[in-house]
């Protein structure tokens, strides 16, 4: 599972399942709507690594479209998650 970290999201990727991909439409999603920090690596699979952390949190816009995309033309294999901290309390009518 590859995990990319912008601002307040976690994406990860089975990235294992976007060898066989043909679209890639995660990473014209991201250039199309975002600012373009998915690229292929060597495997074809979207990956940051040739951003540094601290390029990927300033040039992340978090819009989502990756997850999308995939979803809609890829294999599905993206997962966001937006941690809220003290939601799970919250939910539980702790707070
Ligand atoms: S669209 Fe989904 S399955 Fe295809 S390369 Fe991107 S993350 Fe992998």
């Amino acid at each position: 599972m590859y995990t990319i970290k912008e601002r307040s999201i976690i994406i990860s990727i089975d990235t294992d399942k976007c060898i066989t991909c043909t679209s890639k439409a995660c990473i014209e999603a991201c250039r199309l709507y975002a600012r373009g920090i998915l690229a292929p690596d060597k495997n074809g699979a979207p990956s940051t690594a040739h951003l540094s952390e601290e390029e990927t949190l300033r040039l992340g816009t978090e819009c989502l479209a990756c997850e999308y995309a995939c979803d809609t033309r890829g294999r599905g294999v993206i997962t966001i998650d937006v941690p809220i901290k003290g939601l799970s309390a919250y939910m539980k009518g702790g707070v």
